[in-house]
């Protein structure tokens, strides 16, 4: 069976507000392997044997991301990746690009993250969506659970041609199809705080759990790679916002695997 990279990047310091995404990846694999719950997804795969597990990587040099992303890539399989802050996803999308050179992203999020730069960062975790942009390094850019847009990102948008679907006008009867191989990115604040605390962003009017869900559910084109970030131990309850990453997981595991 061909299995799915899983890597852990630990890495929190573009973070614009709070630390403790780097502690994230051991805590979703704990929860993922915990007797709480089985290994199957909702469709019905039972992701056990699917995973090769890199294991965790702790980032001192914000450009290791790319290397270690690129070494991980060459061995043929796809990669999902636990963050982390959402500073990851360019990097990891630049060592995607060789292999990859048209893709399609899936960015489901409270914020568009399209900063040109943030705080004098330019790969700040506000960011990273600006960078790719630019980069050429995705086709077609939609956003989904947006609800923080100020004006400078709505122009960005406009410059890169994002597409949002901002949360005060979502219709899930509608989701977007997809002609390229996906990449999906899901930070987890996108989640409404009530169902996901454990970020350091609380930005209410977000999205339940089973919305989410049913938007990877719905995917029907090649998912290429994806990342979970932004969760922040520090913030958690009860572990809740560990379990529904590792839920995401799950979901998005049986439709890279497919
Ligand atoms: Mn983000
Ligand atoms: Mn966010």
């Amino acid at each position: 069976m061909i299995k799915t990279i899983v890597q852990g990047i630990q890495l929190d310091e573009k973070s614009s507000y709070q630390k403790g995404p780097a502690l994230a990846p051991p805590l979703i694999r704990e929860a993922l392997y915990s007797g709480a719950s089985n290994l199957y997804s909702e469709n019905g795969t039972d992701i056990k044997n699917t995973i090769d597990d890199k294991g965790d990587f702790i980032i001192k040099n914000y450009f290791d991301i790319e290397t270690i992303t690129r070494e991980h890539l060459e061995s043929g399989n796809k990669i999902l990746t636990l963050g982390g802050d959402h500073s990851i996803t360019f990097p990891i999308i630049k060592a995607h690009h060789k292999k990859y050179p048209v893709i399609d992203i899936l960015h489901i999020d409270a914020h568009s993250d399209l900063y040109d730069s943030y705080e004098g960062d330019k790969y700040s975790h506000a960011c990273p969506f600006a960078r790719i942009m630019e980069n050429n390094f995705a086709e077609r850019l939609v956003q989904i659970g947006i609800r923080t847009l100020n004006t400078h990102q709505a122009e960005q948008a406009k410059k890169y041609n994002v597409e949002i679907h901002e949360m005060k006008t979502l219709d899930l009867k509608h989701l977007p199809k997809f002609k390229n191989p996906l990449y999906i990115s899901l930070d987890m604040d996108a989640f409404d705080p009530a169902f996901a605390p454990g970020v350091s962003h609380h930005e209410p009017g977000g999205l339940s759990s089973r919305q989410v869900i049913d938007i990877i559910q719905a995917i029907d084109s090649e998912v290429i790679g994806a990342d979970i970030v932004e969760y922040n131990p520090n913030r958690d309850f009860q572990n809740m916002t560990a379990y529904l990453a590792a839920k995401m997981m799950k979901e998005i595991l049986s439709k890279m695997i497919k």
